[in-house]
């Protein structure tokens, strides 16, 4: 229920630009309800343990046998090496660690990544994705005038965790996405699936994607009843907001903090300037929402650092990613003054997806797919 005068949330950072967002009569918005729900059905603590510990049994029986019993997503971000650490040596697991690149990846990543591993002693697996295909589908979703313009990453780490878990008979992947930490992105601002991919690249691509492999429906069919492939996001379970996680990865393995979210992919420069600028929203406020909700920002907190001139905001930057994407500064700022358009003017499987959300709901509940994406494409909408 949105009441006329709510323009802000009354708990954290999120306004009325916000697409979807609904406030209730206290002028808390719909954001900080989903996450107090998320908090109940996740819970950290004695519980949370207890949890993870039947999720560990259960993994490590499923993988007997095996080199690997579950494969963790990995970036060399804190997120993903703490998760990494924890499967590891706090839930005594085997995991393969499975790295995706785009082409986009900066050289402290590439340290971290290696010193993470090998400070676990875990093998890692990396999926390079072809440069010139990773380079078009990127321009595609610029010229499609779309908020969200890093496609290449999300489909290319789903598609890389599955394939790798299905090629090793692993039937669990971890993910370390976490709702507390970094919060859920509104639904408009970076929807994704295999039926829009390919509407974007039909119609904007200027050359052919020659490598390129979508993962659509069938494919997930074929790794969820088949392969029996599920996704479990334990994250939700363990303490990882706050700085003691950055603590102890740089006094473990030599860890190096560059100090921003996402700074592994140094693209994401790219995709929050160009979303500042032609959609005139501010990425940080997802994650700095989050944080006030968590407890670790106050709200004032929360507020001055979103005042602070982001570190993207440098023409130099966006000179060097558009040079390397092959774009014009002539095209970009076309596209940048073109009507914007949200994944609703294009092709996708949205309305199919909703029709059977109640089976998207179970799936989630079930850990069969990841923990929250029922709330981030059904709740937060
Ligand atoms: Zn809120």
């Amino acid at each position: 229920m949105k009441t006329e005068h709510s323009t802000q949330c009354t708990r954290c950072l999120m306004d009325n630009t916000v697409p979807g967002i609904r406030f209730d009569t206290d002028g808390v918005c719909s954001y900080c309800r989903i996450q107090e729900r998320l908090e109940h059905m996740f819970p950290m603590g004695e519980e949370g343990r207890h949890i993870l510990e039947n999720i560990a049994d259960k993994i490590r029986r499923s993988g007997k046998g095996r080199p690997y019993d579950c494969v963790v997503g990995v970036s060399g971000g804190r997120d993903t090496s703490y998760c990494l650490y924890y499967a590891k040596e706090k839930m005594g697991l085997r995991p393969l660690a499975v790295h995706f690149d785009n082409g986009w990846d900066s050289d402290v990543a590439k340290t971290n990544l290696a010193r993470v591993c090998s400070g676990l002693d875990v093998d890692l697996h990396t999926i390079i994705m072809d440069w010139p295909d990773s380079r078009e589908l990127t321009n595609c979703t610029i010229r499609a005038c779309v908020p969200y313009i890093d496609l290449t990453d999300d489909i290319g780490i789903a598609s890389a965790l599955y394939r790798t878990a299905a090629k090793e008979g692993v039937r669990y992947i971890l993910l370390s996405h976490s709702f507390r930490e970094e919060g859920i992105t509104p639904l408009a601002w970076n929807y994704m699936d295999a039926r829009y991919t390919r509407s974007l690249i039909r119609r904007f691509a200027k050359t052919e994607l020659k490598h390129f492999q979508n993962t659509d429906i069938h494919h997930f069919l074929y790794w969820i009843l088949v392969k029996r492939i599920s996704v479990v996001n334990i994250t939700n379970y363990y303490n990882d907001v706050g700085e003691h996680v950055e603590k102890m990865l740089q006094e473990r393995f030599g860890w190096v903090d560059t100090g921003q979210h996402h700074m592994d992919n140094e693209l994401f420069a790219l995709v929050y300037y160009y979303a500042r600028h032609k959609f005139g929203f501010d990425w940080r406020i997802v994650e700095l929402s989050a944080k006030v909700r968590s407890g670790v920002l106050t709200r004032e907190q929360g507020e001055a650092a979103l005042k602070e001139t982001p570190y993207f905001e440098n023409e130099e930057l966006v000179d060097y990613c558009l040079k390397k994407q092959g774009m014009s500064r002539e095209e970009f700022t076309a596209i940048l003054n073109a009507p914007n358009k949200y994944f609703t003017d294009y092709p996708s499987y949205y309305s199919l997806l909703r029709r059977f959300r109640l089976v998207f709901k179970a799936l989630c509940r079930l850990h069969v797919l990841p923990a929250h994406a029922y709330e981030k494409y059904f709740e937060a909408v």
